[in-house]
């Protein structure tokens, strides 16, 4: 029970679906993975493991030990990796847990080396973030390490420019260098970019939870919910009057305007502003001026009957969402703050 006046409505079906398309689109040969990583984009991890788990998901990635622990109870027979690596200070808590270090740096190797227990392990092929350069990856020695996968990650997948292929030859130079299990190189956007990219193992994220990185994904991904807020007030504007901070929007004519209990605090930051939409019952409201931190203001134009404690909506449509905010889709998602209800059906 809950009196809060904002939600999340989230659709296990939705995500299912949209990792079995991503398995699909992964081929014969490789397994979807999920990366599950910050409360799996902020959905909840515990809901959307428990849910993949079930449509045969085996393969999970976090970003930290803390995050690893949690999904610990649901993933004793997966494989979990730590992409964030393992530093020092982490060893006793990574020791107890079943989860794999992805290897980042020679100092990670020697540490992990005497645990005697698998790793994973990321090469640098040009993003510069985490991973091994492939220089040193060629050199090192790797006798005696139980390496589960061998990756990399591309910088640019979701753009059609020739860093893709780099990376990919750089990949594949490095291949016979580390002995492994399995390979793995594509997350979301690169699923998209061919067979060549898909190897053993393919780890989305993004478009797990409904967000397209590319066009030749929008007609396999779906949202995977909607946030919903309730009108606090209503109230009549006549022409000239001006709304919120700033006095960013004034009124043509006479209007009737609905705050909702919504603002940049719970995710839904000041990109909105002015552009950002809502529905009811099929009706667009458009939010006006600014987004403030707790509330939004709507044009209730098409909806004229709605009031007070109503609910209106918008689809967690994130590349709609991203056009309207100027945010990344993963900002939209991960940014949906800690005062919703959230709730799952199937
Ligand atoms: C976050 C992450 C992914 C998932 O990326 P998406 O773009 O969300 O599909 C895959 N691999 C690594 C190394 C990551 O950090």
């Amino acid at each position: 029970m809950t009196s809060a006046n904002l939600r999340l409505k989230f659709d296990g079906k939705a995500l299912v679906q949209n990792w079995q398309a991503l398995n699909a689109l992964s081929g014969s040969r490789a397994s979807c993975g999920a990366a599950v990583k910050a409360n799996a984009y902020g959905l909840g991890v515990t809901e959307v493991v428990a849910r993949l788990i079930k449509a045969g998901c085996q393969d999970f990635f976090v970003a930290t030990w803390q995050e690893a622990g949690e999904i610990a109870p649901l993933t004793r027979d997966c494989s979990v990796t730590v992409l964030n690596g393992v530093l020092e200070h982490e060893m006793p808590l990574a020791s107890k847990l079943n989860a794999k270090p992805m290897i980042n740096s020679a100092e990670q190797l020697a540490r992990w080396r005497n645990t005697g227990r698998p790793c994973d392990v990321m090469i640098n092929t040009g993003m510069n973030r985490l991973g091994i350069d492939c220089t040193d990856a060629s050199v090192m020695d790797w006798t005696g390490v139980d390496v589960d996968v061998l990756a990399s990650h591309l910088a640019s997948a979701d753009e059609d420019v020739p860093q893709n292929a780099a990376q990919l030859a750089a990949f594949g130079g490095i291949l016979a260098a580390v002995p492994h299990l399995r390979k793995s190189l594509a997350n979301s956007a690169a699923i998209a970019l061919g067979e060549d990219y898909l190897f053993d193992l393919t780890r989305p994220g993004l478009a797990l939870y409904g967000g397209v990185p590319r066009a030749e994904l929008a007609a396999s991904i779906a949202p995977v919910g909607a946030l919903e807020t309730r009108l606090l007030q209503v109230r009549h504007v006549e022409s000239g009057d001006q709304l919120g901070y700033n006095a960013t929007f004034t009124a043509a004519g006479p209007m009737k305007i609905g705050i909702a209990a919504l603002g940049y605090a719970d995710g839904y930051l000041r990109g909105f502003s002015g552009t950002g939409r809502f529905q009811s019952e099929g009706q667009t409201l458009p939010v006006l001026g600014r987004v403030s931190m707790d509330l939004i203001a709507l044009d209730l134009a098409a909806a004229p009957d709605l009031g007070e404690g109503d609910w209106v909506n918008c689809t967690l449509d994130l590349p709609v969402m991203s056009d309207q905010s100027g945010l990344s889709q993963y900002e939209i998602i991960t940014s949906l703050g800690s005062r919703y209800d959230r709730k799952w059906t199937d």
